[in-house]
């Protein structure tokens, strides 16, 4: 019989065990951290799952037969929730019952589906006064709990300094530095390593992946991130995407016309990727992300200016995390190449 739950990635067993006596301590808020595409979440779902199990096995994780992991599986249990944006619930096909509809414009709209609002915090007030199936757990999912907007970490902060009996709470967090400090002093923190890299190319193997360092590389090691980047469509768009950024021949601006909503983020990542490599050459380190593009980075590491590319490589911090708001995606990249361009005269 398939067993029926939520599971830990194979390279988790370690931090498994570490937080394993944790989960029948007084702690009831664990706060999961670490590098987006590591398996946070996968982590933070078996912790759910086996706080929920009623009959969980010898290492502590749930058991996938009783009504319990069914109920977690079928995504029907009365005891747990998932906090998250209202995008992030589309995603998983769901509606969202506090979404606003005093949105004004699209770019408003946006901004909306990545916070947690307060409204969706004030919905839990049933959740936590009703009592739990057989007197189990209840377990609230939080992810990612950097959404939270201040109103709605205030409004959970009471529930965090005096949960009802039973309650355990979860948040899974890529941005800690982003979350109130209230919030994090109520938490037990735990740091989510990054797997090996041996551990990490078997599972990419494993998942059909045929060039798993290739994808390592560009995923900095991240394995679900890797596995994400993997897609053929995205190599070969990546492909295309290098081409031009890495050929001094061709028109950089070029590139402009191609960007939208859908990929400014994934090609301001991409750029920093390539603005880190140049560094590294210059510092005679070895180039971590586009290692098939050495040649070129070699040719072009002589040609830089080092000034202007520490300014690129300042302003591609900050673009890395305006690429996730709404921007005009055209003049956010003609912004980014401009400077790029700047770096190579
Ligand atoms: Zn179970």
């Amino acid at each position: 019989m398939k067993r029926k739950a939520w599971s830990r990635l194979p390279w988790q067993a370690a931090i498994w065990n570490r937080l394993r006596p944790d989960l029948g301590s007084n702690h009831h808020a664990f706060l999961l951290l670490g590098h987006e595409g590591i398996g946070k979440q996968a982590l933070g779902r078996a912790l759910a799952s086996a706080l929920l199990c009623m009959h969980p096995m010898e290492d502590a994780s749930a058991c996938g037969e009783c009504e319990s992991c069914e109920w977690l599986y079928a995504g029907n249990h009365p005891d747990f929730r998932w906090l998250t944006t209202p995008s992030r619930l589309q995603e998983m096909g769901a509606e969202d019952e506090s979404a606003g509809s005093e949105l004004e414009d699209s770019a408003s709209e946006k901004r909306a589906s990545e916070v947690i609002g307060i409204d969706s915090v004030r919905n839990l007030a049933s959740f936590f006064s009703l009592t739990t199936h057989r007197g189990g757990a209840r377990v609230l999912f939080i992810e990612p709990a950097e959404a939270l907007n201040i109103a709605a970490a205030n409004a959970l902060l009471k529930t965090l300094e005096e949960p009802p009996a039973g309650s355990r709470f979860i948040l899974v967090s890529s941005h800690a530095r982003r979350l109130p400090a209230t919030i994090l002093s109520r938490c037990l923190s735990v740091n989510v390593p990054l797997p090996s890299i041996e551990d990490a190319r078997q599972w990419l193997l494993d998942k059909g992946v045929s060039s798993p360092d290739s994808v390592l590389n560009q995923a900095a090691g991240r394995p679900l991130r890797a596995l994400a980047l993997a897609d053929p469509t995205q190599q070969l768009a990546r492909k295309e995407f290098m081409a031009q950024l890495s050929s001094l021949e061709r028109d950089p601006y070029g590139l402009s016309e191609k960007v939208n909503r859908e990929n400014v983020a994934l090609w301001t990542e991409w750029m920093q990727c390539w603005c880190y490599d140049l560094l590294a050459k210059i510092n005679h380190a070895p180039i971590r992300f586009n290692p098939e593009y050495e040649i070129k980075i070699n040719a072009l590491a002589h040609k830089v200016h080092l000034g202007k590319l520490l300014d690129w490589e300042k302003k591609l911090r900050i673009a890395r995390y305006q690429s996730q708001q709404p921007v005009n995606p055209r003049l956010f990249c003609d912004d980014l190449l401009n400077a790029y361009c700047a770096v190579l005269q």
